[in-house]
């Protein structure tokens, strides 16, 4: 991901639009961006519509393996996750590394150029995650690998059942020293999580929060995607997961809570206040059944909004930045919670952010990921133009990728 050389961009997104842009590149960052090039020379062409990459800030690359397995049978979010569990054992590293590097070639294929792994697959201490990393370095994705604290199987404390304890280290402390001992490549970044209020303690919550506040690194949770996971903690604790997070000093700029959907008005403003940012699974919560969350309101107070592909039942950031717009028209009756151009940083810049990458927008000293994808074939010739991206384009459209100024999809 240290490349050099010069693409040059029949249209390309600048915070607006702009055509035949040379974009150069020296070991891996943007060095220059020159509109209106008329004569690019030895520049790769890139034929249509060229904006930075895309950021996909959660997925859980195992849970690939239930697409298509489980869109039959009913039942709700906790018998999904009886049938999610079966497929989160039996790997080996070798396995694991096969199954990571064709999840990770689709994201790409995808546009996708920076994938956040939410991953708690511990049964063989670091070695899964060190396969994801490697299936990373190999398929050429940039990855933030965030490691998930996993303790107890509900917010009262009780025991791990079954697959869970696999993903447990057994307490705070031991997690601490396994995340202490990572080996992973150096455009790797490793951050953390907790996985949710309901397998996470509050004293060692507090301590996966230390971790990453003193290495800088991004911390995420999964947050009241169930009101199961709301009423329980109100019966234990007295207060919703996201004031518990509030009392335990986790909220803040370096957190992602990811889902978010069931939160009260106090909550929002909670969360927007400390500049939690959100990451909304559209396509993942659709499976799933999940409601909809107030992505708008928690837009509004103060919280980024970005995407993630969670189960990978479906890959296509363009899909999740606008269904998270369209489900909440089905749940409202009205239009237009965001602009265009609010996707767009959900699905760029927003994600970048919550996965520590300075990557995001096409301008100097930032990280050389952009992709480019194919205008709308219609008669008239198409500008590039945040609606028409925004909602008529998809995964499929993506003919070209660069990730560190190196080339890895081109088609
Ligand atoms: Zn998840």
């Amino acid at each position: 991901m240290n490349g050099s050389g010069s693409w040059h961009a029949e249209e390309a997104w600048l915070g607006r639009r702009a055509e035949y842009v040379l974009i150069d590149v020296e070991n891996g960052r943007i060095t220059r961006v020159t509109e209106g090039a008329k004569a690019p020379g030895a520049a790769t062409k890139l034929r249509g519509w060229t904006i930075p990459g895309l950021a996909n800030v959660h997925s859980h690359a195992f849970q690939h393996a239930l697409r298509g397995a489980t869109e039959s049978g009913g039942g709700d979010f906790w018998e999904w996750r009886e049938q999610m569990y079966r497929v989160a054992e039996g790997w080996t590293a070798a396995s694991y590394l096969e199954h990571c590097r064709a999840v990770f070639r689709e994201m790409l294929q995808a546009g996708i150029t920076a994938v956040g792994e939410f991953h708690y697959l511990h049964a063989l201490g670091n070695e899964l995650g060190e396969a994801v990393a490697l299936a990373a370095t190999q398929e050429g994705i940039r990855l933030t690998l965030i490691d998930a604290c996993y303790l107890q199987g509900g917010v009262d404390g009780r025991s791990l059942e079954g697959a869970q304890r696999s993903f447990s280290d057994g307490d705070v402390d031991a997690w601490v020293a396994r995340m202490d001992d990572f080996t992973v490549g150096q455009d790797v970044r490793v951050g953390a999580a907790i996985h949710s209020v309901r397998a996470v303690d509050a004293p060692s919550m507090r301590k996966v929060a230390a971790w990453a506040r003193a290495r800088k690194a991004p911390l995420h949770i999964h947050l009241a995607e169930q009101p199961a996971e709301v009423d329980e903690c109100i019966a234990v604790n007295g207060c919703t997961p996201t004031q518990l997070l509030e009392r335990e000093g986790i909220l803040g700029p370096d957190l992602t809570a990811v889902h978010t959907i069931h939160v009260n008005e106090q909550d929002i403003a909670l969360l927007g206040e400390h500049k939690v940012s959100i990451g909304a699974c559209t396509t993942s919560e659709r499976d799933l059944g999940d409601r909809v969350g107030p992505l708008d309101r928690l837009a509004a107070a103060g919280s980024p909004i970005c995407v993630g592909s969670d189960s990978n039942a479906v890959i296509d950031m363009l899909e999740e930045a606008r269904g998270l717009e369209l489900d909440q028209r089905r749940a409202s009756g009205r239009r237009v919670h965001h602009q265009p151009g609010d996707l767009f940083r959900a699905a760029t810049i927003s994600g970048m952010r919550a996965l520590g990458w300075e990557a995001g927008e096409l301008k100097v000293g930032m990280l050389a990921d952009f992709i480019t994808i194919d205008p709308p074939e219609i008669t008239t010739k198409k500008h590039l133009d945040l609606g028409y991206l925004m909602f008529s384009r998809s995964a499929r459209n993506v003919n070209n990728v660069v990730v560190g100024g190196e080339t890895v999809v081109s088609t």
